[in-house]
């Protein structure tokens, strides 16, 4: 049955997703304020609209995909008087919790139904179709939204009520900043004690320092062929986005009274990497630990 969709956010996740949704049959309605993006959106057989309200007009589930929670509750504002009473707001975005949680009581407010469901999988997952998505909300909404999400995803995960998304998104995303933030410590101090890179991964491949990091993701060239280190480190998963993420970590640990060292510490190295190599693959912080120390012993 195809499904009246309105999408809205179409840059490097968003355009895929949406391209997923038309090429699935539904009927999408895209806006994003960039020209070109709408152009690429009527391309891939979306009809665009030019401006954000149009997009949430006569629609059974609006999708946003937005690069900030203050965006998200800006677009809500114009989005929630223009949609039928009852439509489903899914928002893909990665934000706060807080916010989330203030879109979500918004768009209830007005009479809609709302979930947050951020991604994991990066620009490859949305491309193929096979995000994961960590979805909060209310049961029969999850329910409700399934089958869409099942289109742009692998995997589509209810994590609990609203705002719980997110909270997993930031949960999974602290864990894998630090991991690799400790991952690269421990390769560069092998390095000094004169341990290869690939003995180093086939001795902790299989020992009690095991990650994903290292076993799928290793930030030096050699063990894992396909990781971005073999790539001069092009994204992959951009620290710019690393470095967002854990940024609402730090604040969600702040905002809750938790003694998060590790998490702000996370955060600090990586907006001060991102300060000088946003645009490269967040496992390149190895490179920074490296430099940083050298010429000391
Ligand atoms: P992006 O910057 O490429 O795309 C965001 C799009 O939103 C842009 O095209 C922009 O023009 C559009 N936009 C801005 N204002 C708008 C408005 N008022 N109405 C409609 N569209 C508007 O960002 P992205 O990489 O696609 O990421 C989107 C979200 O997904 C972010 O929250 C990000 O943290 C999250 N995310 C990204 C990745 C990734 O690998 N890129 C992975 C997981 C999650």
């Amino acid at each position: 049955m195809t499904t009246k969709i309105g999408f809205l956010g179409l840059g490097h996740m968003g355009a895929p997703m949406a391209a997923n949704l038309v090429a699935a049959g539904h009927d999408v309605l895209a806006f994003d304020p960039v020209p070109e993006a709408r152009e690429n959106a009527r391309a891939a057989g979306a009809t665009a609209v030019d401006t954000a309200a149009e997009a949430a007009v006569d629609r059974d589930v609006v999708i946003t995909m937005l690069p900030k929670g203050k965006l998200v509750l800006d677009v809500y504002a114009e989005l929630l008087p223009a949609a039928a009473p009852g439509t489903l707001f899914i928002d893909c975005s990665t934000i706060d919790v807080a916010d989330a949680k203030t879109a979500a009581a918004r768009a209830v407010t007005a009479g809609h139904r709302a979930l947050d469901a951020p991604v994991s999988g990066g620009v490859t997952g949305a491309t193929a179709g096979t995000l994961t998505f960590m979805v909060g909300g209310a049961a029969a909404d999850f329910a409700a939204a399934h089958k869409i999400l099942s289109v742009m995803g692998g995997k589509v995960v209810h994590c609990g009520d609203v705002g719980v998304g997110q909270a997993a998104k930031i949960c999974n995303n602290m864990l894998l900043g630090i991991s690799m933030i400790g991952l690269s410590e421990a390769l560069v101090l092998g390095e000094r004690l004169g341990l290869s890179h690939q003995s180093f991964f086939d001795v902790v491949s299989t020992a009690s320092g095991q990650s994903w990091a290292l076993t799928s993701y290793c930030p030096v060239p050699g063990p894992v062929p396909n990781s971005p280190a073999n790539n001069d480190y092009q994204p992959g998963f951009a620290t710019a986005l690393m470095s967002k993420d854990l940024t609402l970590a730090a604040n969600a640990l702040r905002a809750n009274g938790i003694d998060g060292q590790l998490g702000e510490l996370a955060a600090a190295i990586y907006e001060r990497f991102n300060n000088t190599d946003a645009g490269r693959d967040f496992s390149a912080i190895i490179t920074d630990i490296r430099q940083r120390g050298e010429g000391t012993e």
